[in-house]
């Protein structure tokens, strides 16, 4: 007969059935075998050294709020020696930003973390999301908003003189992307979207994501159980319709198999990328204008800059390969 008690401690009653192994478990099982995975993840990866700085990209949805707070335990749990630094984006996007900046803002004074603030109006001639999309619709929107992020959020990090930003990108957000990158034929990707570390043409900064095996239900629970203060509420201009149904594709497959998540991140990082392929990925260099790491003259962000404030609207939104990468990441907003 089945027992009524937890599968882990056999001992407390089980609040749960595990998202990633269908165990029923206890809470404090729940909390054990989720940190300690993150835990392992961080240590087999080699993610930190002693004394590294670490941004944490900050949005206040669930998963960097989840995130910010699980890092913080466990650099305290297992002595790493980081410095831990929230770094957050606002976007201009009012009613969405907003609100959950005061979740972040809040979460720095619950977690007594350092906090650093960037907004897109300061540091892109005055746009911001909302006059972004005023111009030019409904349309691409995230690829500016994504683009203009990525190189906001590295310019923060120079500016605190941090290197390393972690992400709360988990386990269903890469998943999404190796689908996304097949469904689209840009194999030249695949090998990339399922790395835990990048250090990208564009960016002088590396990233990491923690939660590359973690469970986006799992982080729910994790959050609902553990009382965290998030915001939940999803942007006005929410993404376009293709990941939207990757997405979808993702969750119906876990529910007839969870291990469907997995298994999408281990293909992905088991396909290699011939010479051929490998030789046509692009050359690191700067940015003539703002001089930051590009793989063109001018990066990617001030050609949509430029596209905004001359009312060239295409430019930097061709269908060139960069523009395709740029769209198959998921949103780091979306990511919460
Ligand atoms: Fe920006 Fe995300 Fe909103 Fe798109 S969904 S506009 S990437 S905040
Ligand atoms: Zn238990």
């Amino acid at each position: 007969m089945r027992s009524k008690l937890c599968e882990l401690c056999d001992t407390n009653r089980p609040a749960l059935v595990r998202p990633k192994t269908g165990q029923r478990i206890c809470k404090d099982c729940f909390y054990y075998v989720f940190e300690t995975e993150i835990h392992n993840v961080i240590t087999e990866n080699k993610l930190f050294h002693r004394g590294e700085k670490v941004g944490i990209g900050a949005s206040g949805g669930k998963d960097s709020t989840v995130l910010a707070y699980v890092m913080k335990l466990l650099n305290e749990r297992y002595n790493y020696g980081i410095e831990l630094h929230l770094i957050s984006v606002d976007e201009g996007i009012r009613g969405y930003r907003d609100d959950s900046l005061a979740t972040v803002k809040r979460n720095q004074q619950q977690y007594e973390l350092p906090m650093t603030v960037v907004s897109y109006a300061d540091l892109y001639d005055g746009w911001t999301m909302d006059n972004v999309v005023a111009r030019i619709g409904m349309k691409n929107n995230c690829t500016y908003c994504g683009v203009f992020r990525r190189q906001a959020l590295d310019r923060a990090a120079l500016s605190l003189d941090i290197h390393h930003l972690v992400t709360g990108h988990n386990a269903d957000d890469i998943a999404e992307t190796v689908l996304m990158n097949l469904l689209r034929g840009d194999v030249a990707r695949l090998p990339r979207s399922t790395e835990i570390t990048t250090q990208s043409e564009t960016s002088p900064t590396k990233r990491s994501k923690p939660f590359k095996y973690t469970y986006e239900k799992e982080i729910v629970l994790y959050a609902h159980y553990k009382r965290l203060d998030y915001f939940s509420t999803e942007c006005t201009y929410s993404p376009e319709a293709f990941r939207g149904t990757a997405r979808a594709m993702i969750k119906q497959l876990e529910s007839i198999r969870p291990s469907s998540i997995l298994d999408i991140i281990y293909s992905g990082e088991a396909m290699q990328l011939s010479h051929s392929v490998q030789d046509k990925l692009p050359q690191q260099t700067q940015c003539e204008r703002c001089g930051f790491i590009s793989s063109n003259r001018i990066c990617k962000a001030c050609m949509l800059l430029e596209g905004l404030n001359t009312g060239i609207l295409g430019l930097g939104l061709g269908s060139d390969r960069k523009t395709r990468k740029l769209q198959s990441q998921t949103p780091e907003c979306a990511k919460g």
